[in-house]
């Protein structure tokens, strides 16, 4: 999962010289005069897809699905008459567009992998849609090679966008709230098409923070920005929000108030969750979305699981075989956009992983609930007995007392992992030996007696190109056959 590019904007105008009363002037007019603007000049329909997607949440699941089975319909007709790569596919496999009617007849096509996205990329692009109106974009690579990708306009800036809008809804965050972004200011995921990005940023008074940036030094500073911006949200990967959180929890100093906490991009761990609870007392929302199909999933605010927006995307969760999985069980989250008429994307693999929630939510609405935790298929970690430890399953609460800034595991050998720890200020007085051992023991624990645990007390440890913090860095090609301990910590969701 990747914290997307932000094409979309808050279109945040901010204070409007007038500090009180002024949200919702401001909320006015960057839904009612910006918004519609910017859509007039880059010919797209936000608002009137956001529109849509605040009232079709509260629709019941028999209706959303009806709405599923339509465009899915629609797109596999398309996408069997106008790509090459599924027309070729479903000949092969003499599946005709008619029998694919809803979500349920979808394992009929084949995962599509990223590796086939790399590889057939010309063949997934439809004919006769006018190359220049695509976006074109990558993903960061963070972990594995970039994978180039299309995208129009519409399943883009007018879907995507509108998704993203009604998700922070959610966490009562509107168009015109002033948001603090723990995030570096760069285009990310789309090379092209900056121009409306900065054009949006006119408007904005999105404060950025750079977490590359952030050091003992600077961290006072980065307090005091967001306690003067007196942002509605304060949103980043987890990792990055966590080390303002123990930054304060550390210096003693009072938290400022940053209204609602948006956290995506990276799993959040029940252990942050409670650091981000503690010091701002808030309850974070998880946030699901990724470079290729933009917000894909969100909490609601009874931050039990998170919602599918189900009228654009069809998520499954798939075993090996890419067979649907049910609810609690843990699997490969395939992802279809159902406006993405570019380069269509039919059972895209994510390499994620999730389970669906069972039940329904308290919020009253009916939209699908991935479990609170959704971790990286190809970050497992393989033992020598043959167990495959997803970072689902891993309680990393246990680190919070020990005063535990930020941890990584790397795998060296299939028998051998080291955890690298930045120790917080308030870690220091257990000394490091005492520290390496009660980390030691935590670990250990989860890992099992065929891994050796060594630890290794860093001060730093770099993020990704894109910013994001990774928990795992496997340096060992997993077993061809490996068993399955993907038990799913549900506690920890
Ligand atoms: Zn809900």
């Amino acid at each position: 999962m990747a914290e997307h590019e932000d094409l979309g904007p808050l279109f945040t105008l901010g204070r409007v010289g007038i500090m009180q009363g002024s949200m919702t002037a401001s909320r006015v007019l960057s839904r009612h005069v910006l918004a519609p603007t910017l859509d007039r000049l880059r010919g797209t329909h936000t608002m009137r897809s956001l529109k849509e997607l605040e009232e079709s949440q509260w629709w019941p699941q028999e209706r959303i699905e009806r709405l599923q089975a339509k465009r899915l319909q629609h797109l596999v007709r398309y996408a069997y008459e106008r790509v090459p790569y599924y027309r070729r596919l479903m000949d092969a496999g003499s599946v005709s567009p008619d029998s694919i009617r809803t979500p349920a007849d979808l394992p009929l096509i084949p995962v599509l992998s990223k590796a086939d996205v790399r590889e057939h990329s010309n063949d997934l692009l439809a004919e006769g849609f006018p190359r220049c109106e695509l976006l074109h974009g990558r993903t960061s690579g963070s972990t594995g090679a970039p994978m180039a990708f299309y995208s129009t306009k519409e399943s883009r800036w007018s879907r995507g966008i509108a998704r993203s809008l009604r998700a922070l809804e959610w966490a009562g965050v509107y168009m015109g709230d002033p948001v603090f972004r723990l995030a570096s200011r760069g285009h990310h995921g789309f090379v092209s098409k900056a121009l409306f990005t900065d054009m949006a940023r006119v408007f904005t008074r999105e404060k950025f923070e750079d977490p590359e940036c952030f050091s003992d030094s600077s961290l006072q500073g980065v307090v005091e920005r967001i306690a003067r911006s007196r942002p509605r949200a304060l949103r980043g990967y987890a990792s990055s929000i966590c080390i303002v959180a123990e930054f304060i929890r550390e210096s003693d100093i009072p938290a400022p108030e940053v209204g609602a906490i948006v956290t995506g991009g990276e799993e959040l761990f029940p252990g942050q969750r409670a650091l981000m609870r503690e010091v701002f007392g808030t309850e974070p929302f998880s946030k699901y979305s990724s470079f290729e199909n933009y917000d894909i999933a969100m909490e609601c605010d009874a931050h039990a699981g998170l919602h599918v927006a189900a009228e654009d995307l069809i998520v499954e969760v798939v075993d090996e075989d890419g067979r649907p999985l049910p609810p609690g069980c843990v699997g490969r989250v395939l992802v279809t956009s159902l406006h993405e008429y570019g380069m269509p994307l039919i059972r895209y693999c994510t390499e994620d992983e999730s389970s669906f929630a069972e039940g329904v939510c308290t919020c009253g609405r009916s939209l699908p609930r991935l479990s609170s935790v959704i971790g990286r298929t190809c970050s497992a970690i393989y033992t020598p007995s043959g167990r495959r430890l997803s970072t689902n399953t891993l309680d990393s609460s246990g680190l919070v007392p020990l005063g535990i800034r930020q941890f990584q595991l790397v795998q060296e050998q299939l028998d051998h992992v080291t955890v690298r720890v930045v120790p917080g200020t308030s870690a220091s007085s257990s000394g490091d030996q005492s520290l390496c051992a009660q980390v030691k023991s935590q670990f250990s624990g989860w890992l099992g007696d065929d891994v050796a645990v060594d630890v290794a007390i860093v001060d730093r440890i770099a993020p990704t190109p894109a910013g994001k913090h990774l928990y795992l860095i496997s340096l060992v090609r997993p077993p061809a056959q490996s068993a399955t301990d993907t038990s799913h910590n549900t506690a920890g969701a």
